[in-house]
């Protein structure tokens, strides 16, 4: 089985997605995960559409067929099926006196594990980061709200050792070496540097001399290492990092 075929049919306990028109195609595997086909296949053009700007990333250009799983996670009527399954609201939140909004997989960030799917807020994904959940898991982070990711992601097997997907990055990480730079980063967002200072380096001096050089000097050195040796380790902290209350 693929990611996308574990994620739709392990975690989330779906059923195949009935693409509108039987395809012709006699493919094997999925032109998109390259997992296995089944009967129930989609043909290409009935399941990838235009704005579909990630081609390059097909496992497999021989095949003319798409999977279940692949085209469920991208499509809103199966992300209305999958909410329906899992009591998730599959609208926008509602604001009064306005139509409710049909949302899609694009919009949120996504943990998915065993028939378990949350949509997290950024505390919930911090939470989850520094305790995941019982493998396997998947966990896909989105910045932008805009971009197929979930067929970007990978599959976790172990708590100690995971990935993430964020945004277009797919992250390794190693769970101590995480809570060891997350408490760093979220010392310094507490003591009130930026997020954006934190990730780049670049501090505002009035901001340094207010919380006090030394401390400043402790912190930063810390940083700098990861911030030279795993940039993405440290935009994954900076993200979901919360002010404590
Ligand atoms: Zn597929």
């Amino acid at each position: 089985m693929s990611n996308t075929q574990t994620i739709w049919y392990n975690m989330l306990k779906m059923d195949d997605f009935i693409p509108p028109k039987k395809n012709k195609h006699n493919d094997e595997h999925c032109w998109l995960c390259g997992g296995k086909l089944n009967e129930n296949s989609w043909a290409i053009k009935d399941a990838i559409t235009s704005s579909f700007t990630d081609v390059s990333l097909a496992k497999n250009n021989a095949s003319n067929s798409v999977c279940c799983a692949c085209v469920a996670l991208m499509k809103k009527e199966a992300w209305y099926e999958a909410c329906e399954k899992h009591s998730n609201s599959p609208y926008f939140p509602i604001k009064e006196g306005k139509k409710p909004y049909l949302a899609n997989w694009v919009f949120f960030s996504h943990i998915f594990n065993d028939n378990k799917w949350v949509i997290p807020t950024r505390a919930e994904l911090e939470q989850c980061l520094l305790n995941p959940p019982q493998p396997p898991f998947s966990i896909v982070i989105t910045e932008t709200g805009k971009k197929h990711l979930i067929f970007k992601s990978n599959i976790s097997l172990s708590r100690d050792h995971f990935f993430v997907q964020l945004e277009e990055q797919s992250i390794n990480v190693h769970l101590d070496d995480f809570k060891k730079l997350h408490s760093t980063v979220k010392e310094a967002y507490n003591l009130g540097f930026s997020k954006d200072s934190i990730l780049t380096g670049h501090y505002n001096y009035s901001t340094v001399l207010k919380i006090g050089f030394k401390i400043w000097q402790d912190i930063e050195n810390k940083l700098k290492k990861v911030r030279n040796t795993n940039k993405k380790l440290l935009s994954l902290s900076c993200f979901v990092v919360q002010k404590e209350t």
